[in-house]
């Protein structure tokens, strides 16, 4: 018995009503599932996955039911060889193409081989450029009888409103502190030696992460939480005009594109809140970044953020890491009190 609610607490209510719409027969033939990078999209909808294969479903108490995880639908799926579930994600040109979508129109229209319906999960369904989107649209009006369609679509990240007015919308929350901690606690729970992660560096990757505990693992796990102190210490440097732009952009480029760009929403989005009275999510950001709120209007720091998104936009066609970041760095030194720059 595979019961995703168990393992992930937070995942409880999204999930509750897919086992609700099944018992039901209300099932709709497209859903989409929204929230933050790292929170638990996918696998989400891999146990909807389970659930809507498995042949043979248990009913836990109060008849909800739940994947068995025995029968040879739920087998092929583990295996991640069930031939009528198809995932579709962005490749290196970090969008999704139309190629992508067309052989998603196919799959849809075709017979289901092993299972009593298909299932296509398009993680992520925010980056399906214009085309791709219009592809998609012709499978969402014309709904197949055996074909559900799961669009996952990341917190901050627009969807097209055609896409969306056509999905049931579901919303994946944030786990509380203490649900995370402990799903990071099982996760590490049997690695081993110095590759385990300290207790002090998963509360961080937590921070680092805003909560969402897949990415955090994400961190704690890899070099993001030391390239990122690398990247901070430069850029507390540069403001105090320490170091020049061009070293600075430097230990940026060292995170790659994305995460650098995510840094800097990230600081960006506190700078936002503390000028609105609110509290930053990065705490060890938060002096630096509370200073220059107390030194700026709110439209500087919605300036910036949009400055980021657009980066981030742009990221599809081979923006330059560096020199991106050195425009960002630029940009920011520019809140900078004119006293303290000059001194
Ligand atoms: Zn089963």
């Amino acid at each position: 018995m595979t019961d995703i609610a168990l393992e992930m607490p937070w995942l409880e209510k999204p999930w509750q009503m897919i086992q609700r719409l099944l018992s039901e027969g209300r099932l709709p033939h497209a859903l989409l599932v929204n929230g933050e990078c790292g929170v638990g999209k996918r696998a989400w909808a891999d146990a909807v996955s389970g659930l809507l294969l498995c042949s043979a479903p248990l009913h836990k108490e109060g008849g909800a039911p739940v994947a068995c995880g025995e029968c040879r639908q739920c087998q092929l799926l583990s295996a991640s060889s069930h031939p009528d579930v198809r995932v579709f994600s962005p490749e290196k040109s970090r969008m999704i193409r139309i190629e992508q979508i067309r052989s998603l129109s196919a799959f849809a229209v075709s017979s289901p081989q092993v299972a009593g319906r298909k299932i296509a999960v398009i993680d992520r369904a925010d980056q399906l450029n214009i085309n791709s989107a219009n592809a998609l649209l012709k499978t969402l009006e014309e709904p197949v009888p055996d074909f559900v369609l799961i669009l996952l679509q990341e917190s901050g990240r627009p969807v097209l409103p055609t896409i969306r007015s056509r999905c049931q919308v579901l919303s994946i929350p944030l786990p509380s502190t203490e649900q995370a901690d402990q799903w990071l606690a099982t996760k590490v729970t049997h690695m081993e030696g110095d590759k385990k992660p300290s207790a002090e560096l998963l509360t961080k990757s937590l921070m680092l992460a805003g909560n969402a505990p897949r990415l955090a693992l994400e961190y704690a796990t890899g070099e993001f939480p030391g390239l990122r102190d690398d990247a901070f210490d430069k850029f507390r440097q540069f403001m105090r005009g320490q170091v020049a732009v061009a070293e600075a952009a430097k230990a940026f480029k060292a995170l790659g594109l994305e995460d650098m760009l995510w840094l800097f929403e990230g600081w960006a989005a506190d700078l936002a809140r503390l000028c609105a009275g609110g509290k930053a999510s990065d705490h060890e950001a938060g002096e630096m970044i509370g200073f220059l709120a107390s030194n700026n209007p709110a439209w500087r720091a919605h300036e910036l953020l949009d400055m980021v998104r657009e980066a981030r936009t742009a990221g599809v066609y081979n923006v330059n890491p560096e020199l991106e970041a050195s425009r960002l760095l630029i940009a920011w030194r520019e809140l900078m009190p004119t006293r303290r720059r000059a001194s």
